[in-house]
């Protein structure tokens, strides 16, 4: 038996949540998964119920869990609750409990939805990238000063320090997914400049001895954001630092156009967590009309990454293929021609697909 701990979160989060449900629930019964759910509250829902944003039962759920699913958490009503305990820290806190090391966003532009991104269609047809990008180093988790005053001048600073275990430790991961896609990781740093990017640069070069059949590219960053612009089809896997995934990742997600499609995974050390890339979306919450596919697609690598089944996450990739190929449509990806659907429609097809 394997628990998935489902955390819905605030907005849209128990409508996608459900959805994704669904399908597990299809997928479990299909590959003999034998999958139960457990549901807990985090976020804006748990600072109204027990005054803070991941309870201590939440976390020991995660804790003991074999996958987190997570929806998404915030909105308008807890905007101005003190910073201690706004609804972000609950993903804060489970990042840091489970030590979440890398969070892996995969990039891809559907075919029937090239049209919809900002970029122009020849550019972004084909695109399959995933972004896989360190997450509890560097430059956001160094040392750092707000203020003081230095030859009579207020200054502040941040320091980015990395040790080799934390870039092999992620390098090694990307070098894996690259095993199972194209054969190409590309390393992104600033090693012109920074000295954290050259030991990053060499010890990604010393890794790829073990991986002799994948092919290692390395760009500087301020490339790597033109080269996602002009090419991005030359991108297979890309590997890189907290502070340069952070920015290159919501760069790359906007080529595809449709936000409420992307999925993501944050791979930790006890266990690991899935969710969609986007917010709790205030503005639709409730209507029933969100756009359950990012999180539908965070379930397939769930399969994937935790529970190592590729066949089972495979299964929901292919379903959802088929839907958007039969022409269904949430109202943020619809189009003329195409059916428009809700979000329980979108989730019961894909279901059915499977
Ligand atoms: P958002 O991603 O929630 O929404 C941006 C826009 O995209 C909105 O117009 C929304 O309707 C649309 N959208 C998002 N997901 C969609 C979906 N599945 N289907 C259809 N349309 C979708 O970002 P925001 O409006 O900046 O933030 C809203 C709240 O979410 C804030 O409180 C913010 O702090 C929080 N937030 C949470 C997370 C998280 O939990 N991981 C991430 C980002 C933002």
């Amino acid at each position: 038996m394997k628990k998935i701990i489902v955390i819905p979160g605030d907005g849209v989060g128990k409508e996608i949540t459900q959805a994704a449900q669904l399908v597990l629930t299809k997928v479990s019964e299909k590959f003999s998964l034998d999958l139960t759910f457990e549901e807990h509250i985090a976020g804006g829902a748990a600072i109204d119920a027990v005054g803070v944003p991941l309870p201590d039962e939440t976390l020991e759920a995660c804790r003991n869990g074999d996958a987190i699913l997570f929806g998404a958490v915030g909105g308008k009503k807890w905007d101005n609750v003190d910073p201690s305990i706004r609804p972000e820290k609950a993903l804060l806190g489970i990042r840091k409990a489970m030590g979440l090391y890398a969070n892996l966003r995969p990039v891809k532009v559907f075919d029937c939805l090239a049209e919809k991104s900002p970029l122009k269609t020849e550019l972004v047809r084909g695109v399959d990238m995933i972004i896989v990008r360190e997450l509890v180093g560097g430059i956001y988790f160094g040392e750092r000063c707000e203020s003081e005053i230095k030859n009579g001048v207020e200054q502040a600073w941040d320091t980015e320090i990395y040790s080799v275990p934390e870039i092999e430790r992620i390098s090694k991961l990307a070098f894996e997914s690259a095993e199972s896609r194209r054969k190409k990781v590309t390393s992104v740093d600033k090693a012109n400049i920074l000295a954290t990017s050259r030991l990053w640069r060499k010890t990604v070069a010393n890794l790829s001895k073990n991986y002799s059949d994948i092919e290692l590219d390395n760009l500087y960053v301020d490339n790597a954001a033109m080269q996602l612009a002009l090419n991005p089809k030359q991108f297979d896997v890309i590997v890189t630092s907290n502070m340069f995934g952070d920015i290159l990742s919501d760069e790359a997600a906007v080529i595809t156009g449709s936000i409420g499609m992307m999925p993501s995974a944050s791979i930790g050390e006890l266990t690991s967590f899935y969710e969609p890339i986007h917010g709790s979306a205030p503005d639709i919450a409730g209507l029933g009309i969100a756009n359950p596919i990012g999180t539908i697609l965070s379930a397939a690598m769930l399969l994937r990454y935790s529970l190592k089944n590729e066949s089972a996450a495979q299964s929901i990739e292919n379903a959802v293929d088929k839907v958007l190929a039969d022409g269904l449509r949430t109202p943020d990806i619809y189009d003329d021609g195409t059916k428009k659907v809700s979000t329980e429609e979108m989730a019961q097809a894909i279901k059915d697909r499977i």
